[in-house]
């Protein structure tokens, strides 16, 4: 997408605005799908919670993908998408029973992260095929807020209990026909991902029925200039290798399955702002936006960096300047980034807004949430209008107290 595509798209559609465009996410899952190529059954699952417009999901559908959810109204997203139900993954982490007996009735794959609730819907259910989420102690990435496969995460079954998990499975005759890790939301180091592999192939093996091998996701992609990023083409010639050789140690062909957000879709989307003022105060320039934590809440919640360019004046000379919203509160998107010139009524664009993004927007400060628009070759499709006056007042009652 050119400099001028999407200010033309902001002309038509106003700011603020998401545009995602689909020739990066197309390349993105071919490239992985690629790098997987030496493998016989390979599924990709997208996981839509980085992005869950059904546009999305319809272009992920038509891929070939899965879909990787975790709640049941993912689920539902998914299946109005036009997602086989076969096709569907539910990864939750500590749903109810009943979440996921409604999963189980709309005839997704269940993945089960915890022993007591395996055990109750073993009991009761011994017939549903199950997948069981282990967590393999492995410290893929270092920001413990994104990172769920250390020994203190909430995500998984212990290693360790895994005589308890054969106990549960013995006891209720249930099908184990799949095993899944997700270790974190940043894989830089391709041993330590090996090295969890072979934990999770050490409990494959003991599975007799098993159908399929999920490693999850964690697909680091880069944000700013020299950013690492996971060595896809490398992973996928490694773990690729491993996984042929694991499956003729297991005497039959598995499916392989990743269930990738970020790597998918971040790249693809941008965030497209508007300068409403311009601050100067004794030692910062401010640039006041007309947005802020309700639609981009990344940087204040993970000190996650959003790059910031000033897309109507690109080649303007560099100064530094601090990026905020209009929420009444600190809500900053870039301190002292060095950025081009920026006048009041600028347009800016934030990258790598594709994950995490929209799917994460409120209506905090009573706000509309943004407008979203995928652009293909040169055409562009609204995908979600912005908001109203009317959603925010949508499911109020407006009852009145009858004070004393
Ligand atoms: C969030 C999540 C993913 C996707 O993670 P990314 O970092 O966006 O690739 C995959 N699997 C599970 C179980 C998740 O919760």
């Amino acid at each position: 997408m050119t400099h001028e595509n999407l200010l033309s798209l902001v002309e038509k559609y106003e700011s603020p605005l998401y545009v995602y465009d689909a020739e990066k996410i197309i390349s993105q899952y071919n490239k992985l799908q690629s790098a997987f190529e030496t493998v016989n059954k390979l599924k990709i699952n997208y996981a839509c919670k980085a992005l869950s417009n059904l546009s999305i999901l319809k272009l992920f559908n038509s891929l070939g993908a899965g879909l990787d959810t975790v709640s049941v109204q993912e689920v539902q997203l998914g299946l109005k998408a036009g997602f086989d139900p076969s096709d569907i993954i539910f990864t939750p982490n500590g749903v109810s029973l009943g979440e996921i007996e409604q999963a189980t009735e709309l005839g997704v794959q269940i993945n089960i992260d915890n022993i007591s609730i395996l055990e109750q819907f073993g009991q009761k259910h011994p017939e549903v095929p199950v997948c069981i989420r282990m967590n393999p102690h492995i410290m893929a990435g270092g920001n413990t807020k994104i990172s769920v496969g250390h020994i203190d995460s909430k995500f998984g079954i212990s290693i360790h209990q895994l005589p308890l998990i054969h106990r549960v499975v013995e006891n209720t005759g249930m099908r184990i026909t799949g095993v899944h890790m997700h270790t974190g939301s940043d894989i830089y180091d391709i041993d330590a991902f090996l090295r969890a592999t072979e934990i999770l192939f050490n409990v494959a093996m003991t599975f007799k029925d098993l159908e399929y091998i999920d490693f999850g996701s964690g697909f680091k992609v880069p944000y700013k200039e020299g950013d690492i990023e996971t060595d896809i083409v490398e992973l996928g010639e490694k773990v690729s290798k491993r996984f042929n050789e694991f499956c003729g140690e297991f005497g039959r062909e598995l499916t392989l399955m990743f269930e990738p957000g970020k790597f998918l879709v971040s790249e693809a989307g941008q965030f497209l702002v508007q300068v409403n003022v311009v601050k100067q105060t004794t030692s910062t320039v401010f640039a006041g936006v007309d947005s802020g934590l309700n639609h981009l809440i990344r940087p204040m919640f993970y000190d996650a960096y959003h790059q910031i360019e000033n897309i109507s004046n690109p080649l303007g000379k560099k100064r530094f300047y601090t990026v905020v919203g209009y929420i009444c509160e600190t809500d900053t998107f870039g301190a002292n980034r060095q950025i081009s010139e920026i006048k009041e009524g600028d347009i800016l664009s934030f990258k790598n807004a594709g994950a995490y993004c929209f799917s994460m927007a409120s209506n905090y400060n009573s706000r509309y949430r943004p407008a979203e628009v995928i652009f293909y070759k040169g055409k562009d499709y609204l995908v979600r209008e912005r908001e109203t006056i009317e959603d925010l007042l949508m499911r109020q009652t407006n009852a009145t107290l009858e004070l004393e």
